[in-house]
Order: C-alpha cells, then sequence, then structure tokens
C-alpha cells in the first residue's frame, strides 16, 4: 500500500454514484471512544445536505437494526485489535465500493495503538481482563495495515466539514492525491508565530498536513493527530529540537501518542 496515492485509487477516480437510486452508505466502529461519530452528527446543515444524496443504512451510534448485506460506502472509525475485528473489516472491504477510514484511531490507530507496543513485549500484561465477547485480541492497527482504504479523514477527532468533503470524492469520484506535506507549511501560511521560537515543542515538523494547522491557530501546539507525514524528517526534526532547547526524549514520547504502529517512529530507537 503506498503512502502516495489518489484517493479512491480503487475507484479509477470515480465516484459511486448510481443515478437510478440512492447511494446505500453505512457507518461502522471499531475500538474507538465513537467520537468521530459524534462529530459527523455536528454536521448540522452539511449533514442535511449529505442526506439528501445518500440513503444512510446503518449507523452503528444511533441504530440497533443489523447491518443491510449490500451497500456502496463503509465509513468505517475504530482501530482493529480483535480477531473478529478484522474479519469484519475484510468483509466490509469486500461488499464496499468505497471504504472511507474516518479519525485517528482507523487512520493510525490513534490512542488504541499505544498498546501497540507493549502487546508485543508484554502480551500478556496488556489485555489481562478481556471479556470473551470481544473475541482474540490482536496488536491494534489502522485499517490501512488490513485492508485498502480508498478516503482517509484524519485527525483526533475528524473535522465534519473534512468528512464532508470526502464522502462527497467516494460519491462523485475524485483523482485527488492525499496530502504528504508537512502541517508547517500550512502553519506559516496562517503567519502565526512558531512555538519552538519559545523553546516550546510542537509536533507539526513532522505531522502531515490537512487540518489547516487547527490546535496552532487556537494557540496550542500540535499534538499529531494527523500522524506522521510519509515525508517527514524524524532525524532532522530531533536536531531542530536540540536547537531550539527543547526535549528530544519528550518529541520521541509524543511521537509515540498518534504514530505507535507507525514503523517510522520505531526505527531510530
Ligand atoms: S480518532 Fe479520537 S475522537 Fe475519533 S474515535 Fe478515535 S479517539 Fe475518538
Ligand atoms: S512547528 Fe508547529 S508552530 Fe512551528 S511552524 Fe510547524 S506547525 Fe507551526
Ligand atoms: S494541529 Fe495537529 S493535533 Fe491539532 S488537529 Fe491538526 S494535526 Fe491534529
Amino acid at each position: 500500500m503506498s503512502e502516495t496515492y489518489p484517493q479512491g485509487r480503487r475507484l479509477n477516480g470515480k465516484g459511486v454514484r448510481d443515478r437510478n437510486r440512492p447511494v446505500r452508505v453505512v457507518v461502522a466502529s471499531f475500538a474507538s471512544c465513537f467520537g468521530c461519530q459524534l462529530q459527523i452528527t455536528n454536521m448540522e446543515q452539511h449533514l442535511m445536505d449529505v442526506l439528501g444524496q445518500i440513503d444512510l443504512s446503518y449507523w452503528q451510534l444511533t441504530s440497533s437494526e443489523p447491518m443491510p448485506e449490500s451497500f456502496d460506502v463503509a465509513v468505517v472509525e475504530g482501530a482493529v485489535t480483535t480477531e473478529e475485528a478484522e474479519k469484519q473489516l475484510r468483509e466490509l472491504r469486500d461488499r464496499a465500493k468505497a471504504l472511507i477510514a474516518i479519525g485517528a484511531c482507523a487512520t493510525t490507530a490513534g490512542i488504541p495503538g499505544i498498546a501497540a507496543k507493549s502487546f508485543y513485549e508484554h502480551p500478556s500484561a496488556v489485555y489481562e481482563h478481556v471479556p470473551q465477547a470481544c473475541g482474540a485480541m490482536i496488536s491494534p492497527r489502522p485499517l490501512s495495515a488490513i485492508v485498502d482504504v480508498d478516503f482517509e479523514v484524519r485527525c483526533c477527532p475528524v473535522d465534519p466539514y473534512d468528512f464532508t468533503i470526502m464522502l462527497q470524492r467516494a460519491l462523485y469520484g475524485s483523482n485527488k492525491l492525499a496530502t504528504t506535506r508537512m502541517l508547517c507549511s500550512d502553519c506559516k501560511r496562517n503567519e502565526t508565530s512558531c512555538f519552538f521560537g519559545e523553546g516550546q515543542l510542537c509536533m507539526g515538523l513532522v505531522t502531515s498536513a490537512g487540518c489547516g494547522a487547527r490546535c496552532v491557530n487556537l494557540g496550542r501546539p500540535c499534538q499529531g493527530c494527523a500522524g506522521i507525514s510519509p515525508h517527514a524528517n524524524l532525524a532532522s526534526a530531533r536536531k531542530s529540537c536540540e536547537r531550539y532547547g527543547v526535549s528530544v526524549s519528550d518529541f520521541d514520547e509524543k511521537l509515540e501518542l498518534f504514530n505507535q504502529t507507525n514503523q517510522a517512529t520505531h526505527e531510530a530507537e
């Protein structure tokens, strides 16, 4: 699975829209806090616009009905942490024409991913009291580690507007490339001052752009919830930390918050 790819590469730039019937959409969730699904309910006016274009056949957060047999788009939140979830994800992928991963948990393994490293080192210590209903546990991983993902809406939680854009790309098609530039490039355009100048750590140095530097605009350093950019230079970022008197070990610790399952995070350890 390449790191730079056209959004919806399985669709060859085409959308799943069928002029003869509404597009059937299901929303499912694995290991998560359901926060990204809640964000979708915050779409308000956008949601009403989108709902007019789709048949929202199943939404795990709001429905106790079973998932329909056939659908066009699967919107999936959460990291995969059990064998059962892995099987369900593969089934979703087989049945969906387009699969959209929403949120840090689904795109980087996010917060559940923090357990990944410990899982390999101390498997019995991490999930000591797993309820039987959860089935066999596996080390947490993002959706793209298991199946092809057509569209990703990053961050923790997702931005409702970003979700609308990705859903519309799934419906109508898009050849747009996934964003791989660093957050700093967006931040510089916003003309905000850099936290490093104040000796404060900010993860924008290595984090994928796309959120418009949302936290920096609010006066808070980036925590890296969009995940490491495939073009990030971690060695150079560590040197920048040293140059500005920012703790490199703090940088490495913060890197693990949303990137525990990214191999790049561990290469310099
Ligand atoms: S990405 Fe964040 S808000 Fe979304 S489900 Fe995961 S923890 Fe919750
Ligand atoms: S390190 Fe943070 S504050 Fe500095 S330019 Fe990058 S995103 Fe902006
Ligand atoms: S600024 Fe950083 S932490 Fe904040 S939403 Fe963007 S990527 Fe996530």
